[in-house]
């Protein structure tokens, strides 16, 4: 039993703004009462429910080949064991424990990785549960499934419903995800989509049916999040119209567009990028079926990783970078490269601006989350500093001095005065990523709520602030105290369970049995193997 008196509660869902109230945890619950236990005194501090990072890549074979790949980022950062907790290494794609630990002492109690090929799973099980501390779950990679296209095709709407409820259930994963819808395909004969409705060569469908089809599917399976979408030529100069017709295509039903930022670029293909923002924000403001993760790009090194492919082959081409690409069978791709946002380069200063142009331009902050894209933008340890520029608007303007003016001179940023409030930053950290990924019981600390609570010192210096929380306390245990784990937990892993009919498996069989090199009996995890604490999110068919 623990609780936590006279602290300032930020509690968005629960339309608590700062008012001093007591938090009571039980049974890793937050109830209304307790009496005995621990009873943390918050005075002068700041409450909040844990973080939700609501797309990130932490886990699976993409992330474990970036962790090869990038032996230099491992080495610049060794992380020693200490008597509690594990050693790792790792600047921009930091070992399992050391991803568990780093957003634990930020305060981030949940973490979604968005994009796990079907076939990798198991590997992303694994890694799961070698990550301390948070919560996670992970987005099923399906925009370039070969058996999904097949059925767009044909036509077969229920049958396509009912693999998408099947194959959730097989990998015991939490979302529909789209990664270049059809591009990705293409790419492994050296092409890509460049428009939503270029064909898919041997297939007969275009992006826009892949898109409208499974954000139908994700609907009618009632499933908690929408379909996540990482729209077509992402990174290309001039991107932002294809972004308008995803936004368009799916014609008010629900989805999500994932780092935004990357996904809002005028200009020509192949020239210098300009910024859309205005434009997008207006279309997402109006639209209350479209949410975004942001995708923030922050100056320095990291790594770019992806399902991506032929976007890769591009950034590896432009930078001269090492470069890996992946090809898996009948399923997806990935590619990856290191990258390095520099402050003075005209096209990169343009990405910084556009991801907190979007911040400053949306309206409605539960329609938004904040991310990085981690480690694509950023490692998710810039979220600090992120929240600085968003919350201190003479930091920004200190900021806007700093990179490159002609670039800066062109976008809106410069004219925008907005400061978020502690409230909005609670918005876009936890209420507002729980909600959109529909977890109930997470984002909030109202009566039920999973007892995961980050408690600030206030300080002037929000980066400061948001980097070192006095307390982090996961599931009713206190974690993280004074800068310092405490103890060590294992979170649980999120997955839904949409109901299908069995009579599908038949046709699965067979595709099976004709193109997959694994035996349909050995494709589906095992819970009791690969889940061992896991937390099913029920779904009603
Ligand atoms: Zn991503």
């Amino acid at each position: 039993m623990l609780k936590i008196i006279n602290g300032e509660v930020y509690d968005p869902a629960n339309n608590i703004n700062g008012e001093v109230r007591d938090i009571c945890i039980e049974e890793r619950r937050v109830v209304a009462s307790v009496s005995g236990g621990r009873t943390i005194d918050a005075s002068g501090m700041v409450i909040m429910p844990g973080g939700v990072d609501m797309h990130c890549h932490i886990a699976g074979p993409k992330v474990n080949i970036a962790r090869k790949m990038r032996l230099e980022d491992n080495r610049l950062d060794p992380v020693p064991r200490t008597p509690l907790t594990r050693s790792g290494a790792g600047k921009t794609v930091p070992s399992t424990f050391t991803t568990g630990y780093r957003y634990a002492a930020m305060g981030y109690t949940s973490a979604f990785d968005a994009a796990v090929p079907p076939l990798a799973a198991r590997h992303a099980h694994e890694e799961f549960m070698d990550t301390p501390v948070v919560d996670k779950g992970f987005f099923v990679l399906m925009g370039n499934n070969e058996f999904i296209m097949q059925q767009i095709a044909a036509g077969e709407r229920e049958k396509l419903r009912h693999y998408v409820a099947w194959l959730l259930q097989a990998v015991k994963g939490y979302a529909v995800k789209l990664v270049n819808p059809g591009g990705v395909e293409l790419w492994k004969s050296g092409g890509n989509a460049h428009g939503l409705d270029d064909e898919v060569t041997g297939f007969g469908v275009t992006p826009r049916q892949i898109i409208q089809s499974l954000a139908e599917a994700s609907m009618e399976l009632h499933l908690p999040h929408a379909v996540h979408i990482h729209c077509n030529n992402l990174g290309v100069a001039g991107n932002w119209e294809t972004t308008l017709e995803t936004m368009k295509a799916l014609e008010g039903r629900n989805g999500h567009l994932a780092h935004i930022q990357f996904h809002s670029y005028g200009g020509k293909p192949g020239g210098l990028f300009t910024s859309r923002v205005p434009e997008l924000a207006e279309y997402v403001n109006t639209h209350p079926n479209i949410t975004v993760d942001i995708g923030q790009v922050m100056f320095g090194d990291t790594t770019s990783m992806t399902g991506d492919g032929p976007l890769e082959y591009m950034l590896h081409q432009i930078s001269g970078r090492k470069w890996i690409n992946v090809d898996i069978e009948n399923e997806e791709g990935c590619g990856i490269v290191p990258v390095e946002y520099k402050d003075k380069n005209h096209v990169h200063t343009t990405q910084w601006a556009i991801g907190l142009e979007w911040f400053m331009l949306m309206q409605d902050p539960w329609r938004i989350a904040l991310s990085t894209d981690h480690p694509n933008g950023a490692s998710f340890i810039a979220y600090p500093q992120i929240i600085r520029l968003l919350m201190d608007r003479e930091y920004r303007r200190e900021k806007l001095k700093t990179v490159n003016l002609k670039a800066i001179g062109k976008t809106t940023l410069p004219d925008h005065d907005r400061e978020y409030s502690l409230f909005e930053i609670a918005v876009i950290t936890r209420a507002a990523p729980a909600r959109i990924l529909g977890l109930k019981n997470k984002g909030h600390l109202g009566i039920g709520a999973d007892a995961d609570v980050t408690i600030y010192d206030k300080h002037d210096d929000k980066e400061q602030m948001f980097a070192c929380p006095r307390y982090v306390i996961k599931e009713g245990a206190v974690l993280v105290e004074d800068g310092h784990i405490r103890q060590e937990t294992f979170g649980r892993t999120l997955y839904v369970s949409p109901r299908y009919d069995p009579a599908i498996e038949k046709d699965i069989r067979d595709f099976f049995d004709k193109y997959y090199t694994v035996e349909f009996e050995n494709y589906p995890v095992q819970l009791e193997h690969y889940l061992p604490r896991p937390q099913e999110i029920a779904t009603v068919p």
